[in-house]
Formats: structure tokens, sequence, C-alpha cells
């Protein structure tokens, strides 16, 4: 794999930030502020606080051809313990917001959750489903994040981005190309900036506090919170067991039927209400993926955890076997940064490698 950048350009890059008085840190080592508790030291991460500055940052990088990797609030993206990137720009600081009389505009960084405590305080409604994403605006318009039949595309007037060269540009939502979990900006090299969403008083907020209730009851119920997570790693809107056990001999699809009608009956349900859980179901299924040294959440087997335990190879080993067992239908959402690279450990080449192949394959099969 390539390095994607010289001793020579970071100097030059500290310099023109110094110059510029953009904040920055150095050699900073992110594994503990990502969402899934991991990554490697990150040579230069910028945090502009405005529009304006993130404009000129770019600019620079474009100009001077050095790659760099936009990041939200971390809790898409898979970041490697093994790689040292070099150039990232984190949106954290940008959370400019402005309530008007029928819109507001909210900048990139600002969070998804915070975001519907504001609609509510408002009584505004139409976001009630964004209860519990824990990404920023930014992140969530990347990839018209959403739940509970929501999307937070719905209500969105414009947006404010900044192109490949730094440029600022405003377009309305029907130019963003917005379909289920993408967007305009996703494979692209452009920055949303600031995002104008409808807002529209309802009558009462009354029936909107009680939907944020339910889904965040039922995200708290059904969701893993305990170890770091991405949410669901594959988008699969039918069965997820049913899918992974699909090419398994009649008789295996039979005991996992006996198995889910004893572990998942109404009555299992309403005991294990506070804390229900798929280990049953999980534990079968091992049995078929001899190979993995993974131990699933107990909540369900679509999302990768962290627990401290498993090295990289381990967790895509099982990624790698999900994927196999859903075939070319499905695509994994949670998103790996394999750059921009400063040093990789020479141990990681071969499962660099792999990661990297996985992720073209897959790509193609999307594009068809
Ligand atoms: C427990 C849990 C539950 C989740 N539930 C859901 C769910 O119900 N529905 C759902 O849709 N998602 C869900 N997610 C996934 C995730 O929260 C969303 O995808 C979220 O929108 C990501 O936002 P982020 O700020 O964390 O983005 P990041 O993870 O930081 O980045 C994701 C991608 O967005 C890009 N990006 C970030 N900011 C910008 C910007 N300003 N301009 C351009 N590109 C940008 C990054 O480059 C990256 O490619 C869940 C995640 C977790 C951990």
């Amino acid at each position: 794999m390539n390095i994607d950048i010289t001793e020579e350009k970071l100097e030059l890059t500290e310099h023109f930030l110094n110059g510029k008085n953009i904040w920055f840190k150095k050699d900073h080592n992110i594994k503990y502020d990502t969402f899934f508790k991991t990554g490697g030291i990150v040579k230069i991460l910028i945090t502009p606080n405005t529009t304006n500055e993130l404009s000129i940052i770019i600019k620079y990088l474009h100009q001077n051809s050095i790659k760099y990797k936009v990041i939200g609030f971390t809790s898409n993206i898979i970041l490697f313990d093994e790689i040292q990137y070099s150039v990232i720009i984190s949106t954290c600081n940008l959370k400019k917001i402005s309530i008007g009389e029928d819109s507001i505009e909210v900048d990139c960084g600002y969070s998804l959750q915070d975001f519907v405590r504001i609609a509510i305080i408002n009584g505004v409604e139409g976001y009630e489903g964004l209860e519990g994403i824990p990404g920023s605006i930014g992140g969530g318009v990347f990839m018209n994040a959403g739940a509970y039949g929501y999307q937070i595309a719905t209500n969105i007037i414009s947006i404010q981005y900044i192109d490949e060269f730094g440029d600022l540009n405003t377009i309305n939502k029907e130019e963003c190309k917005f379909g289920y979990r993408t967007s305009f900006f996703k494979n692209s090299d452009r920055i949303i900036c600031n995002v104008k969403f409808k807002f529209n008083k309802s009558q009462t907020n009354q029936d909107i506090v009680k939907r944020v209730e339910r889904y965040h009851i039922a995200r708290h119920s059904y969701q893993e919170f305990a170890y770091p997570n991405l949410g669901s790693m594959f988008s699969v809107n039918t069965d997820f067991y049913r899918e992974l056990i699909k090419n398994e001999s009649k008789l295996f699809i039979f005991y996992y039927y006996i198995l889910k009608i004893v572990t998942k009956n109404p009555v299992i349900k309403f005991i294990n209400r506070k804390s229900p859980n798929s280990s049953a179901l999980n534990w079968l299924i091992l049995k078929k993926i001899q190979k993995t040294k993974y131990s699933p959440s107990r909540k369900g087997m679509n999302v990768l955890i962290n627990n401290g335990q498993l090295s990289t190879k381990e967790s895509f080993d099982y990624i790698f076997e999900i994927k196999r067992r859903l075939g070319e239908n499905f695509h994994i959402e949670n998103e790996s940064i394999l750059g921009p690279i400063y040093k990789i450990q020479p141990e990681f080449n071969a499962t660099f490698q792999e990661i990297s192949n996985y992720l073209s394959t897959s790509s193609k099969e999307k594009a068809k």
C-alpha cells in the first residue's frame, strides 16, 4: 500500500495551520476518542472552528495534493490501531445553530441527539426517529441516517457544502440524491457544512415526546450499549438470522425455528423484557461458524462489538464470514478507514490487503 504523505508535507501543513491560527493536534492517539475505541496515531488532527477555516484548509490540502479524511462523531467508522493516519479533519467544533420562524440552520458538527431535544422544546415534529442515533448532523446527512420509518433527508431544505477545491456551494434537497442510507456526498470529497431544515411547529408536543420516549426505550432494550459498537453492521431489512442460515440444511433450519419458538415466544419475551437477548440463537449459529474466536453481542449477531480481546484480523474474519453467508445483496454499512496513511505496522500488511480487497469487491457488488 502507498504512504499518503511525506515528512516535508507534514511539516509544511503544520506551519500553514500555525500561520492561519487554525486548531490542530499533533501526533494525537485517537483510539479512546472514537466510538469503537480503536484507531492509531493521527499525525495532524485538525479541528476547525468555522466553515471559513474549513474552506481554507481544504483549499490548501487540494493545492498541495494532500489526502485527508473528514470525521464526525465516528459512530459509523472503524479506525485501525495498526495504522498511523496522516491528516484527519474533525467537525466536532462546528456546532452553530440558529432557529428561524419556520426553519433551522445547523452546522455539521452538531449532535443528532441534541437536535432531537431542540425539536422537542420547540414543538417540532418529524425528527423523533433520529432519537438515539449517536452521530453528528454531517455524518447523518452523509448517509441519510434514520430509523423507525424516519430519514434525516425528509425535512431538509438545502445544504451548504465545501467541494474538493475548497469552495462553498449551496444545493437544495432535490440535488442531494438521497436514497436509502445514501446521498450525493457519499464516495465524494464534498464536506457538508451547514444544513437548513424545515421547522414547522405542531399544535402540541405531547405526541412528539411520547414517540421519542418509545424509540428511546426500544433502543435501550434491543441495542448493544455495554460494549463499544457501531450499530448494525449490515443493512438487512428482512430477518437477519434467517438470512444468515438460508443455505444451511433443512434440519438445521428446523432446529433454528424450534429454538426461536422456545426462546422468543411472547411469554419468554415478556419475562426478558428488561434485557431481551439472542444468546441462544447466537449459540446455535456460532456452532456453524467454527473458525471464529469472536463472541457476538448478546443483543444480536449483526452488531460488531469491541470486547477488547480480539485482534483486527479476528474481528474481520467474523465480518467476512457474515458477509459470505448473507451473499452479494447485502453490504456492510460500517466504514473501514484505511487511510490516509502515514505509517502502517508491517505485520498488519496482509490483513490490510484482505480488508481492502473485500471492500473493493463489495463496492463493485453495490454498483451492480
Ligand atoms: C449504537 C448505534 C446505533 C446506531 N443506529 C443507527 C440508526 O438507527 N440509523 C442509522 O442510520 N445509523 C445508525 N448508527 C450509525 C451512525 O450513528 C450514523 O451513521 C451516523 O449518522 C454517523 O454519524 P457520525 O457523525 O458519527 O459520522 P462518522 O462515523 O464520523 O462518519 C461517517 C461517514 O460520514 C462522513 N462524514 C462525517 N461528517 C461529514 C461531513 N460533515 N461532511 C461529509 N462527510 C461527513 C465521514 O467521512 C464518514 O465517511 C448507529 C450507530 C451506533 C453506534
